[in-house]
Protein backbone atom coordinates (compact mmCIF):
# COMPACT_ATOMS: atom_id res chain seq x y z
CA UNK A 1 0.00 0.00 0.00
CA UNK A 2 1.39 2.95 -0.92
CA UNK A 3 1.89 5.82 2.10
CA UNK A 4 -0.67 8.17 0.20
CA UNK A 5 -3.15 5.31 0.08
CA UNK A 6 -2.63 4.67 3.79
CA UNK A 7 -3.79 8.59 4.66
CA UNK A 8 -7.18 8.47 6.86
CA UNK A 9 -10.23 9.50 4.96
CA UNK A 10 -11.16 13.22 5.65
CA UNK A 11 -14.28 12.15 7.97
CA UNK A 12 -15.75 15.76 8.40
CA UNK A 13 -15.85 16.02 4.68
CA UNK A 14 -19.55 14.27 4.65
CA UNK A 15 -20.65 17.68 7.20
CA UNK A 16 -18.75 19.84 4.90
CA UNK A 17 -20.62 18.61 1.82
CA UNK A 18 -23.86 18.96 3.82
CA UNK A 19 -23.39 22.28 5.28
CA UNK A 20 -22.50 23.83 1.62
CA UNK A 21 -25.78 22.07 0.47
CA UNK A 22 -27.66 23.49 2.90
CA UNK A 23 -26.22 27.10 2.43
CA UNK A 24 -26.81 26.45 -1.48
CA UNK A 25 -30.34 26.07 -0.38
CA UNK A 26 -30.31 29.74 1.08
CA UNK A 27 -30.48 28.06 5.06
CA UNK A 28 -29.11 30.31 7.71
CA UNK A 29 -26.23 27.61 8.89
CA UNK A 30 -24.63 28.46 12.21
CA UNK A 31 -20.84 27.31 11.62
CA UNK A 32 -19.39 25.92 15.05
CA UNK A 33 -17.26 23.30 13.29
CA UNK A 34 -14.12 24.22 12.46
CA UNK A 35 -11.44 26.19 15.15
CA UNK A 36 -10.46 29.07 13.56
CA UNK A 37 -10.74 32.61 15.36
CA UNK A 38 -13.25 35.16 13.96
CA UNK A 39 -11.43 38.17 15.59
CA UNK A 40 -8.58 39.80 14.24
CA UNK A 41 -4.91 39.81 15.08
CA UNK A 42 -4.52 42.41 17.80
CA UNK A 43 -3.82 45.73 16.09
CA UNK A 44 -0.53 46.52 17.75
CA UNK A 45 0.36 42.90 15.87
CA UNK A 46 -0.98 44.16 12.47
CA UNK A 47 0.84 47.99 13.67
CA UNK A 48 4.25 45.70 13.71
CA UNK A 49 3.73 44.00 10.68
CA UNK A 50 2.90 46.92 8.61
CA UNK A 51 6.65 48.82 9.83
CA UNK A 52 8.20 45.17 9.41
CA UNK A 53 7.02 44.53 5.53
CA UNK A 54 8.69 47.83 5.02
CA UNK A 55 12.34 46.44 5.32
CA UNK A 56 14.32 45.47 2.46
CA UNK A 57 16.01 42.93 4.15
CA UNK A 58 12.73 40.73 5.27
CA UNK A 59 12.14 40.36 1.39
CA UNK A 60 15.07 38.13 1.25
CA UNK A 61 15.18 34.34 2.28
CA UNK A 62 14.82 34.31 5.97
CA UNK A 63 16.96 32.71 8.20
CA UNK A 64 16.66 28.87 8.08
CA UNK A 65 16.40 28.10 12.06
CA UNK A 66 14.60 31.29 12.54
CA UNK A 67 16.55 35.09 13.11
CA UNK A 68 18.70 35.46 16.16
CA UNK A 69 16.73 37.65 18.05
CA UNK A 70 13.38 35.44 17.44
CA UNK A 71 15.21 32.77 19.20
CA UNK A 72 16.56 35.16 21.97
CA UNK A 73 12.82 36.35 22.18
CA UNK A 74 11.68 33.01 22.09
CA UNK A 75 13.98 31.73 25.07
CA UNK A 76 12.74 34.98 27.32
CA UNK A 77 9.60 34.53 26.79
CA UNK A 78 9.58 30.46 27.96
CA UNK A 79 11.56 32.12 30.95
CA UNK A 80 9.43 34.43 32.33
CA UNK A 81 5.94 33.24 30.84
CA UNK A 82 6.71 29.24 32.15
CA UNK A 83 9.94 29.10 34.19
CA UNK A 84 11.84 27.00 31.71
CA UNK A 85 15.27 27.52 30.47
CA UNK A 86 15.98 26.56 27.02
CA UNK A 87 19.31 28.38 25.16
CA UNK A 88 18.30 30.13 21.75
CA UNK A 89 21.23 29.05 19.61
CA UNK A 90 21.01 25.08 19.98
CA UNK A 91 17.26 24.72 21.55
CA UNK A 92 14.76 26.64 19.45
CA UNK A 93 13.67 26.67 15.89
CA UNK A 94 11.34 28.94 14.34
CA UNK A 95 8.33 27.34 12.66
CA UNK A 96 5.82 28.15 9.64
CA UNK A 97 3.11 27.25 12.12
CA UNK A 98 2.90 24.31 14.53
CA UNK A 99 1.43 22.27 11.95
CA UNK A 100 4.47 22.56 10.14
CA UNK A 101 6.70 21.19 12.68
CA UNK A 102 4.44 18.68 13.62
CA UNK A 103 4.54 17.66 10.02
CA UNK A 104 8.44 17.51 9.51
CA UNK A 105 9.44 15.93 13.06
CA UNK A 106 8.83 12.16 12.11
CA UNK A 107 10.81 12.69 9.32
CA UNK A 108 13.68 13.77 11.73
CA UNK A 109 12.89 11.08 13.64
CA UNK A 110 11.70 7.81 12.08
CA UNK A 111 12.97 4.88 10.04
CA UNK A 112 10.57 2.77 7.76
CA UNK A 113 8.20 0.82 10.16
CA UNK A 114 8.82 2.67 13.26
CA UNK A 115 5.93 3.57 15.45
CA UNK A 116 4.62 6.79 17.38
CA UNK A 117 1.94 6.50 20.07
CA UNK A 118 -0.85 9.71 19.25
CA UNK A 119 -3.67 10.67 21.27
CA UNK A 120 -7.22 9.04 20.17
CA UNK A 121 -9.52 11.64 19.73
CA UNK A 122 -6.51 13.53 18.67
CA UNK A 123 -5.63 16.19 16.06
CA UNK A 124 -5.04 14.21 12.78
CA UNK A 125 -1.30 15.45 12.02
CA UNK A 126 0.59 13.25 14.23
CA UNK A 127 -0.77 10.32 12.65
CA UNK A 128 -0.81 11.68 9.08
CA UNK A 129 2.64 12.88 9.37
CA UNK A 130 3.92 9.30 10.79
CA UNK A 131 2.07 7.72 7.63
CA UNK A 132 3.93 10.44 5.19
CA UNK A 133 7.34 9.76 6.63
CA UNK A 134 7.05 5.86 6.37
CA UNK A 135 6.20 5.46 10.33
CA UNK A 136 3.05 3.58 12.11
CA UNK A 137 1.03 5.48 14.05
CA UNK A 138 -0.54 3.91 17.30
CA UNK A 139 -3.47 5.43 18.63
CA UNK A 140 -3.55 5.39 22.56
CA UNK A 141 -7.43 6.10 24.07
CA UNK A 142 -8.39 9.05 26.10
CA UNK A 143 -11.35 8.79 28.31
CA UNK A 144 -14.09 10.24 30.23
CA UNK A 145 -13.06 8.34 33.12
CA UNK A 146 -9.48 9.73 33.53
CA UNK A 147 -10.44 13.14 32.35
CA UNK A 148 -8.52 12.84 28.85
CA UNK A 149 -5.37 12.03 30.37
CA UNK A 150 -3.53 8.97 29.17
CA UNK A 151 -3.92 5.87 30.81
CA UNK A 152 -0.08 5.18 31.80
CA UNK A 153 0.17 1.31 32.25
CA UNK A 154 -2.38 0.48 29.01
CA UNK A 155 0.15 3.13 27.08
CA UNK A 156 3.14 0.79 28.49
CA UNK A 157 1.41 -2.35 26.37
CA UNK A 158 1.52 -0.51 23.53
CA UNK A 159 5.07 0.33 23.52
CA UNK A 160 7.39 -2.41 20.95
CA UNK A 161 10.88 -2.23 20.04
CA UNK A 162 9.96 -0.32 17.31
CA UNK A 163 8.38 2.69 19.19
CA UNK A 164 9.79 6.02 18.98
CA UNK A 165 7.76 9.04 20.02
CA UNK A 166 4.97 9.76 22.07
CA UNK A 167 3.23 12.74 21.23
CA UNK A 168 0.95 14.52 24.03
CA UNK A 169 -1.39 17.37 23.20
CA UNK A 170 -2.33 19.71 26.21
CA UNK A 171 -4.36 21.60 26.19
CA UNK A 172 -5.97 18.70 24.30
CA UNK A 173 -7.78 19.14 20.98
CA UNK A 174 -10.72 18.50 20.84
CA UNK A 175 -11.66 17.85 24.15
CA UNK A 176 -10.26 21.01 26.15
CA UNK A 177 -8.29 18.62 28.78
CA UNK A 178 -5.39 20.09 30.51
CA UNK A 179 -2.34 18.68 31.94
CA UNK A 180 -0.88 19.66 35.25
CA UNK A 181 2.87 19.24 36.35
CA UNK A 182 2.58 15.70 37.88
CA UNK A 183 0.90 14.52 34.73
CA UNK A 184 3.73 15.92 32.44
CA UNK A 185 6.50 14.74 35.12
CA UNK A 186 4.73 11.42 34.43
CA UNK A 187 4.80 11.62 30.74
CA UNK A 188 8.37 12.41 31.29
CA UNK A 189 9.13 9.41 33.47
CA UNK A 190 7.33 7.04 30.98
CA UNK A 191 9.45 8.31 27.62
CA UNK A 192 12.49 8.14 29.64
CA UNK A 193 11.88 4.04 31.18
CA UNK A 194 10.99 3.17 27.35
CA UNK A 195 13.71 5.37 25.80
CA UNK A 196 11.57 6.75 23.32
CA UNK A 197 11.07 10.77 22.97
CA UNK A 198 8.07 12.98 23.40
CA UNK A 199 6.68 15.48 22.03
CA UNK A 200 4.00 17.66 23.60
CA UNK A 201 1.82 20.06 21.18
CA UNK A 202 1.48 23.29 22.92
CA UNK A 203 -0.58 25.26 20.59
CA UNK A 204 -3.60 25.85 22.98
CA UNK A 205 -1.24 26.16 26.19
CA UNK A 206 -2.25 30.14 26.28
CA UNK A 207 -5.62 29.57 25.42
CA UNK A 208 -6.68 28.27 29.46
CA UNK A 209 -9.79 30.16 31.58
CA UNK A 210 -11.18 29.57 34.90
CA UNK A 211 -7.53 30.71 36.33
CA UNK A 212 -5.94 27.57 34.98
CA UNK A 213 -2.36 28.17 33.61
CA UNK A 214 -0.90 24.89 32.54
CA UNK A 215 2.42 24.52 32.78
CA UNK A 216 5.05 24.27 29.99
CA UNK A 217 6.92 20.35 29.74
CA UNK A 218 9.68 22.25 28.99
CA UNK A 219 9.81 23.90 32.99
CA UNK A 220 9.01 19.94 34.16
CA UNK A 221 11.81 18.92 31.89
CA UNK A 222 15.54 19.41 31.46
CA UNK A 223 15.56 20.01 28.03
CA UNK A 224 19.14 19.49 27.82
CA UNK A 225 19.09 16.40 28.79
CA UNK A 226 15.50 14.65 28.37
CA UNK A 227 14.67 14.19 24.90
CA UNK A 228 11.41 16.23 24.54
CA UNK A 229 10.42 18.69 22.27
CA UNK A 230 7.66 21.04 22.77
CA UNK A 231 5.70 22.82 19.95
CA UNK A 232 4.23 26.22 20.12
CA UNK A 233 2.64 28.34 17.90
CA UNK A 234 1.24 32.00 17.69
CA UNK A 235 -1.92 31.27 15.78
CA UNK A 236 -4.87 30.75 18.66
CA UNK A 237 -2.97 33.10 21.46
CA UNK A 238 -3.33 36.07 19.06
CA UNK A 239 -5.80 34.93 16.58
CA UNK A 240 -3.12 34.88 14.16
CA UNK A 241 -3.92 31.08 11.94
CA UNK A 242 -3.25 32.70 8.59
CA UNK A 243 -0.05 34.25 9.06
CA UNK A 244 1.89 30.87 10.01
CA UNK A 245 3.86 31.56 13.02
CA UNK A 246 4.91 29.15 16.02
CA UNK A 247 7.92 27.43 17.15
CA UNK A 248 9.62 24.39 18.70
CA UNK A 249 11.92 24.47 21.91
CA UNK A 250 13.40 20.99 23.33
CA UNK A 251 16.60 18.90 23.64
CA UNK A 252 19.37 19.87 21.03
CA UNK A 253 19.36 16.96 19.05
CA UNK A 254 15.60 16.84 17.92
CA UNK A 255 15.69 20.86 17.58
CA UNK A 256 18.87 20.23 15.01
CA UNK A 257 17.30 17.32 13.19
CA UNK A 258 14.03 19.13 12.73
CA UNK A 259 16.26 21.99 11.20
CA UNK A 260 18.27 19.34 8.87
CA UNK A 261 14.54 18.29 7.53
CA UNK A 262 13.10 21.90 7.28
CA UNK A 263 16.13 22.96 5.77
CA UNK A 264 16.04 19.96 3.15
CA UNK A 265 12.45 21.06 2.32
CA UNK A 266 11.64 24.86 3.23
CA UNK A 267 13.38 27.85 3.82
CA UNK A 268 11.79 29.62 7.00
CA UNK A 269 9.56 31.72 8.27
CA UNK A 270 8.73 35.39 6.86
CA UNK A 271 11.29 37.87 8.72
CA UNK A 272 8.53 40.24 8.89
CA UNK A 273 6.07 37.70 10.88
CA UNK A 274 8.94 36.79 12.76
CA UNK A 275 9.28 40.42 14.15
CA UNK A 276 5.87 40.76 14.66
CA UNK A 277 6.36 37.61 17.01
CA UNK A 278 8.84 39.10 18.92
CA UNK A 279 6.16 41.63 19.64
CA UNK A 280 4.04 39.73 20.60
CA UNK A 281 6.49 37.55 22.79
CA UNK A 282 7.53 40.51 24.41
CA UNK A 283 6.31 43.01 27.44
CA UNK A 284 2.76 43.27 26.24
CA UNK A 285 2.46 39.54 25.84
CA UNK A 286 -0.08 39.25 28.93
CA UNK A 287 -2.31 42.09 27.79
CA UNK A 288 -2.87 41.08 24.08
CA UNK A 289 -3.60 37.52 25.31
CA UNK A 290 -6.06 38.87 28.18
CA UNK A 291 -7.98 40.87 24.51
CA UNK A 292 -7.95 37.64 22.48
CA UNK A 293 -9.16 35.67 25.23
CA UNK A 294 -11.86 37.83 26.51
CA UNK A 295 -14.84 36.84 24.14
CA UNK A 296 -14.70 33.38 24.54
CA UNK A 297 -16.34 33.39 28.33
CA UNK A 298 -19.40 34.62 27.59
CA UNK A 299 -19.39 32.35 24.23
CA UNK A 300 -18.37 29.18 26.35
CA UNK A 301 -21.26 30.36 29.14
CA UNK A 302 -23.96 30.66 25.98
CA UNK A 303 -23.35 27.22 24.72
CA UNK A 304 -22.64 25.21 28.19
CA UNK A 305 -26.33 26.56 29.20
CA UNK A 306 -27.96 25.76 26.20
CA UNK A 307 -26.50 22.06 26.64
CA UNK A 308 -27.62 22.02 30.14
CA UNK A 309 -30.68 22.90 29.23
CA UNK A 310 -31.10 20.05 26.59
CA UNK A 311 -29.68 17.77 28.76
CA UNK A 312 -26.61 17.43 27.36
CA UNK A 313 -22.81 16.18 28.99
CA UNK A 314 -20.30 18.55 28.92
CA UNK A 315 -16.53 18.08 29.67
CA UNK A 316 -15.54 20.65 32.00
CA UNK A 317 -12.74 21.95 29.94
CA UNK A 318 -9.91 23.79 31.93
CA UNK A 319 -8.62 25.22 28.27
CA UNK A 320 -8.78 25.64 24.20
CA UNK A 321 -11.91 27.69 22.84
CA UNK A 322 -14.02 24.12 21.88
CA UNK A 323 -16.77 22.57 23.79
CA UNK A 324 -16.30 19.00 23.83
CA UNK A 325 -19.54 16.95 25.07
CA UNK A 326 -21.17 13.71 25.06
CA UNK A 327 -24.08 12.97 21.93
CA UNK A 328 -27.48 12.64 23.49
CA UNK A 329 -28.71 9.39 23.62
CA UNK A 330 -25.63 7.45 22.90
CA UNK A 331 -25.90 7.58 19.12
CA UNK A 332 -23.26 7.87 16.75
CA UNK A 333 -21.33 11.04 16.43
CA UNK A 334 -21.50 11.62 12.77
CA UNK A 335 -25.37 10.59 12.40
CA UNK A 336 -26.09 12.95 15.04
CA UNK A 337 -24.10 15.70 13.51
CA UNK A 338 -25.83 15.47 10.55
CA UNK A 339 -29.07 15.37 12.12
CA UNK A 340 -28.50 18.55 14.06
CA UNK A 341 -27.08 20.34 10.57
CA UNK A 342 -30.71 19.53 8.86
CA UNK A 343 -32.96 20.02 11.85
CA UNK A 344 -31.18 23.46 13.96
CA UNK A 345 -28.56 24.63 10.80
CA UNK A 346 -25.71 24.08 13.39
CA UNK A 347 -22.34 22.82 11.76
CA UNK A 348 -21.21 20.58 15.05
CA UNK A 349 -17.65 18.57 14.70
CA UNK A 350 -18.57 14.54 15.25
CA UNK A 351 -15.87 13.39 17.88
CA UNK A 352 -14.94 10.17 15.83
CA UNK A 353 -13.26 12.53 13.16
CA UNK A 354 -10.67 12.81 15.74
CA UNK A 355 -10.37 9.00 16.08
CA UNK A 356 -12.25 6.16 16.91
CA UNK A 357 -12.02 7.13 20.85
CA UNK A 358 -14.07 10.25 19.93
CA UNK A 359 -17.03 8.13 18.83
CA UNK A 360 -20.42 9.29 21.58
CA UNK A 361 -18.50 13.24 21.56
CA UNK A 362 -18.73 16.23 19.19
CA UNK A 363 -16.98 19.14 19.24
CA UNK A 364 -18.54 22.81 18.98
CA UNK A 365 -15.92 25.49 18.91
CA UNK A 366 -16.04 29.49 19.88
CA UNK A 367 -14.53 31.06 17.41
CA UNK A 368 -17.56 32.22 15.91
CA UNK A 369 -19.00 36.03 16.10
CA UNK A 370 -21.02 36.52 19.79
CA UNK A 371 -23.99 36.75 17.92
CA UNK A 372 -23.93 33.39 15.84
CA UNK A 373 -22.80 31.78 19.05
CA UNK A 374 -25.65 32.80 20.82
CA UNK A 375 -27.72 31.91 17.64
CA UNK A 376 -26.60 28.19 17.62
CA UNK A 377 -26.85 28.28 21.46
CA UNK A 378 -30.52 29.24 21.09
CA UNK A 379 -31.51 26.40 18.71
CA UNK A 380 -29.01 23.77 20.87
CA UNK A 381 -31.61 24.50 23.63
CA UNK A 382 -34.03 22.48 21.23
CA UNK A 383 -31.88 19.62 21.14
N1 LIG B 1 -2.09 21.50 17.10
C1 LIG B 1 -3.40 21.42 17.30
C2 LIG B 1 -3.90 20.57 18.41
C3 LIG B 1 -4.29 22.13 16.49
O1 LIG B 1 -5.60 22.04 16.70
C4 LIG B 1 -3.76 22.93 15.45
C5 LIG B 1 -4.62 23.73 14.51
N2 LIG B 1 -5.95 23.49 14.49
C6 LIG B 1 -2.38 22.96 15.28
C7 LIG B 1 -1.57 22.24 16.12
C8 LIG B 1 -1.74 23.73 14.17
O2 LIG B 1 -1.79 25.09 14.35
P1 LIG B 1 -0.82 26.09 13.59
O3 LIG B 1 -0.15 25.32 12.47
O4 LIG B 1 -1.70 27.16 13.06
O5 LIG B 1 0.17 26.55 14.58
Amino acid sequence: MTRIAKLPPYLFAEIDAARRQAEAAGRDVVDLGVGDPDRPTPEPLVAAMAAAIRRPEHHRYPSYAGSPWLRAAVSDWLRRRHGASVDPDRQVIALIGSKEGLGHLPLALLEEGDEVLVPDPGYPVYAQSTLLAGGRPVPYALARERDFLPDWDRLGELVTPRTRLLVLNYPHNPTGAAAGAAELRRALDFAARHGIALAQDAAYLEVAFGGARPPSLLAIADPARDRVIELHSLSKTFNMTGWRIGFAAGHPDLIRDLGRVKSSLDSGAFGAIQEVAVVALGERFEELLAGVLAPYAARRTALTDAFAAAGVEVFPAQATFYVWARVPGGGGSLAFCRRVLEELGVVLAPGVGFGAAGEGWFRASLTAPDERVAEAARRLRRL
